[in-house]
């Protein structure tokens, strides 16, 4: 068997896991409300919850951080995070924030108000929830082919050109004060979008007067797809085809936690200096001053290092295969995988492999919740009671597009052999697939209802 990749890196520091047994499972998540959110991390085996803020960090990282400068105002690792976001995405200005959400949170706190629309390839949760707080309406248009899970197609997670210039026209650019891409698609099984299909939509927002932001936490796993699958661009490097990305954008926000590869962080980044100044008095009310933006001086530290790992094509190779092994794993043990496999997630068609649960029973929360029970293993849903959502008019409820279970690899923490044990208990889930039972909501909150909604079996 030809080796299917090899770890860039090797181990310096080790945290042990604990098994626990099925019983103990079956009640953990019984007293979690059958909410896999409500899990204690240390009775979870293997956890693909999220990649967010779950990476392991490097050497180098740790040892910035021990000589980060905790200064309120004008912190050398304000500087070295500055230098860093200006070197390897491109833009001038940078503001820090907490994490993604909070740079999202300033940004259209600023920009947008109740009313107004915000078109992207599609939404993240917390970029939907953040407008939706504000009263102003997410929009998502992208490509038909992102809601296929079964066609393998390079670049599904791309914006629909024409959706988005008729959504423009119908709309008017006046009721739209910002456009968003997000690469990759998080949303859409975290599939990337191409460089030409960046530069159109850069363009049509553009030729309407509308100011560009690219939702940014990918980026660098979207260039490695980039330099992998679009032509012209084998030859160039992925540190070039970042520049490239965001040359086309009026700025970006970014959540640190992804391919920054650190546990807290993220920022705004544009090239306008009077939109600086205005993002910055929401961000120190919000977040801090803007030389912290609600992080010590050793997470700055940690962002410019991780940064600039993040682009290691070494790295990127190897995140990309890896992620990639677990998509077959999963798929040999009988799962119906969305093809292609994504940059930091593998997706598992739930409503594929659990066709006799309807949306309405959420087949993927009936998923996660057996391969918790079975082998300890935390995924998250991507499905309906995530994303379905009363019709604004009948009231009636709108599935979610697809019915997905997400299986997010935080970086550099698990190995190969964790991985094969995800397919062993994968196995044994779909072996009895037809025996698995839908859940009802028992309890919910109106916002980001997945995180802590109640449910029961049926
Ligand atoms: C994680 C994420 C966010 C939000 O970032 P947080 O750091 O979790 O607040 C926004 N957009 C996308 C695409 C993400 O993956």
């Amino acid at each position: 068997m030809p080796i299917p990749f090899v770890e860039p890196f090797r181990i310096k520091v080790v945290e042990p896991i604990k098994q626990t047994t099925r019983a103990e499972r079956q009640r953990f998540l019984a007293e979690a409300h059958n909410n896999l959110f409500g899990v204690a991390a240390e009775d979870v085996f293997i956890d693909f919850l999220t990649d967010s803020g779950t990476n392991a960090m490097s050497d180098r990282q740790w040892s910035a951080m021990m000589v980060g400068d905790e200064s309120y105002a004008g912190a050398r690792s304000f500087a070295h995070f500055e230098k860093a976001v200006q070197e390897v995405l491109g833009f001038p200005f940078v503001l820090p924030t907490h994490q993604g959400r909070g740079a999202e949170g300033v940004l259209f706190k600023t920009l947008v108000s109740a009313g107004q629309c915000v078109p992207n390839n599609r939404h993240f949760d917390t970029t939907q929830a953040n407008l939706m707080a504000l009263g102003a309406n997410p929009v998502d248009l992208a490509v038909a082919e992102a809601a296929d899970p079964i066609r393998d197609l390079p670049f599904k997670g791309n914006m629909d050109l024409e959706k988005l210039e008729q959504f423009i026209v119908e709309t008017g650019a006046d009721n739209i004060p910002i456009g968003m891409l997000t690469i990759t698609n998080n949303s859409a099984a975290g599939q990337p979008v191409s460089l030409a299909n960046i530069k159109a939509t850069a363009e049509i927002y553009h030729r309407h007067g509308i100011p560009f932001f690219i939702d940014a936490c990918r980026f660098a796993e979207n260039a490695w797809f980039i330099k992998n699958r679009e032509p012209g661009y084998a030859d160039r490097s992925v540190a070039e085809i970042v520049l490239e990305t965001f040359s086309y954008a009026d700025g970006c926000t970014m959540s640190a936690k992804k391919d920054a590869i650190v546990n807290i962080g993220g920022f705004i980044a544009c090239r306008d200096e009077n939109l600086k100044l205005k993002l910055s008095e929401r961000l120190i009310i919000q977040e801090g001053f803007i030389t912290y933006g609600g992080l010590a001086g050793r997470d700055l530290e940690a962002v410019a290092v991780g940064l600039r790992e993040g682009i290691s094509e070494d790295y990127l190779d190897y995140r990309e295969r890896h992620t990639r092994y677990l998509g077959e794993v999963l798929q040999s043990a009988g799962l119906s995988v969305y093809q292609p496999t994504g940059g930091h997630a593998v997706y598992v068609d739930a409503a594929q492999t659990l066709p006799h649960i309807p949306p309405a029973q959420f087949p993927g929360v009936a998923l996660a919740n057996m391969l918790y029970i079975e082998g300890g293993v935390r995924t998250v849903e991507i499905g309906s009671l995530m994303f379905s959502h009363p019709d604004p008019l009948t009231g009636e409820v709108i599935p979610a597009p697809n019915e997905l279970v997400r299986f997010a690899i935080p970086r550099r923490v698990y190995t190969r052999s964790h991985l094969d044990y995800v397919g062993e208990v994968a196995r044994i889930v779909a072996n009895s697939a037809d025996q698995i039972k839908g859940l009802q909501v028992t309890w919910a909150p109106e916002l980001l209802r997945h995180f802590i909604a109640r449910l029961a079996w049926l």
